[in-house]
């Protein structure tokens, strides 16, 4: 089965806990504190990969967690930063929020994209002796990593789709002009998956074009496997329509061709796509070229001729595409989208100010952000990621940054103070 969405469970590792540890060395009575701070959570990252085509591992696998931070030792020693989990999903993959549905990253490009940060290590107290306090008996505590569902939903990226009824040749049409080697058999439904082959048509010049399971009639309102897989030529830029001009199938190719564009039309971003009409199996009868033809012309859509089993016009053909494609605008990368929350009465976007005080930290006040600061609990990690969720929305680190904050810099929110973390 072609699994293309899937709901998982990510978690990013806890920071180590800091150490409470003091210095001890001979012919020293009694030493400092020196214990190191704890290293910090991995996060759950996810990276392109072109070798996959389904989301088909996610439906055995649905948690996934980073390692944790190690906890600081003695001797000033940090604990090791926990390990990175890096998720390989299919190029084209959108990662949405399981919540609310908002996008949150379409994995379309190759760098990789931090889904859940891991929490920060806790500080060791070598870092909390003061001249008052020489031996403080303290360390902070790691903080949680982020954790959340994510629903992956697959929308391949292609240059071109081929579409048409089952049996027309798409599948064999592919693995003439790719490397590509789809299942090819005189059966409808033999192409379960969609695969994607690259056709080179010269020296740094090439495009993607995948073959999709075939379209019949109603597929736009959910009929057969048709519907889900009209969302996988969403993204491509140029449709390859493929007919069988034979008649093979006991069907005619005008009333076929008329169907397939009908189902396109239903399927709202479709209807409009650029299209090339290809006449397949005209080794077998051609006869009906000239009517199949005449229709595509009516549509307003180029029409070509070929043979997808003896080769007659597949090169003019992927000559035609690449010169089509020029001219066409590069896929689409979906813009991840802005998840409105509600701010709590009385916190207003952009109704703070920051400041900076004689030890240059930065300060931050604000009508309600106050009583923001009261209400949260900071011991229970929702509650403290709704309070920086506002913060964020408020337009806060925005400006922190813009005002130039570095990592590490303290930032005082009424009884708040933090330290800032990138
Ligand atoms: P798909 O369902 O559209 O992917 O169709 P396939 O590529 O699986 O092809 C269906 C059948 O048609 C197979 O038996 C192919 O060998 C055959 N076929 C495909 N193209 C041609 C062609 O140009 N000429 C002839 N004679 N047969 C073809
Ligand atoms: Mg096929």
């Amino acid at each position: 089965m072609f699994i293309d969405s899937a709901r998982i469970h990510i978690k990013a590792g806890k920071g180590g806990n800091g150490a409470v540890a003091f210095h001890r060395e001979k012919y020293v009575p009694s030493g400092g504190p020196d214990g190191g701070d704890g290293g910090r959570g991995g996060s759950v990252i996810f990276v392109a990969d072109d070798n996959l085509s389904t989301l088909m591992d996610f439906r055995y696998k649905k948690k996934y967690a980073a390692s944790n931070g190690e906890d600081g030792a003695g001797k000033r020693c940090a604990g090791k930063k926990g390990e990175d989990l890096i998720i390989r999903v299919p190029r084209g993959t959108l990662i949405k929020s399981a919540e609310n549905g908002y996008l949150i990253k379409d994995i379309s490009g190759d760098e990789p994209f931090v889904a859940a940060r891991g929490g920060k290590g806790g500080w060791g107290n070598q870092h909390f002796a003061t001249p008052t306090r020489q031996t403080p008996r303290f360390a902070k505590a790691g903080l949680p990593g982020e954790e959340f569902d994510v629903q992956l939903e697959l929308k391949l990226l292609a240059d071109v789709g081929l579409v048409g009824f089952p049996n027309v040749g798409k599948s064999t049409l592919l693995s003439v002009i790719s490397a590509a080697r789809p299942k090819i058999a005189n059966y409808h439904f033999t192409t379960l998956t969609p695969n994607l082959g690259v056709v080179y048509v010269g020296e740094g010049a090439s495009f993607v074009a995948a073959d999709i399971p075939g379209i019949i009639e109603g597929a736009s309102e959910g009929a057969g496997l048709g519907f889900e897989f009209l969302r996988h030529i969403d993204r491509c830029r140029l449709l390859l329509h493929l007919v069988d001009v034979s008649g093979s199938e006991g069907r005619d190719p005008v009333d076929d061709f008329h169907k397939i564009q009908a189902e396109l039309a239903r399927y709202s971003t479709l209807s409009s796509r650029p299209q090339i009409v290809v006449a397949n199996k005209a080794d077998v009868d051609e006869s009906r070229w000239a009517s199949l033809a005449a229709a595509a012309h009516d549509a307003g859509f180029p029409v070509m001729k070929i043979s997808a089993a003896t080769g007659e016009g597949v090169k003019e053909l992927v000559s035609e595409v690449w010169n089509t494609l020029a001219s066409l605008p590069p896929v689409t990368v979906y813009e991840p989208e802005d998840i409105p929350v509600e701010l709590p009465a009385g916190i207003s976007r952009e109704g703070f100010t920051v400041t900076r005080n004689d030890r240059g930290d930065f300060v931050v006040e604000g009508a309600g952000l106050a009583h923001l600061v009261e209400s949260t609990n900071f011991s229970d990690y929702e509650s403290l990621s709704h309070m920086q969720k506002i913060l964020r929305d408020v337009g806060v680190f925005d400006r922190l940054e813009a005002d130039g904050v570095r990592e590490g810099d303290t930032v005082i929110l009424y009884d708040l103070e933090f330290e800032y973390i990138k």
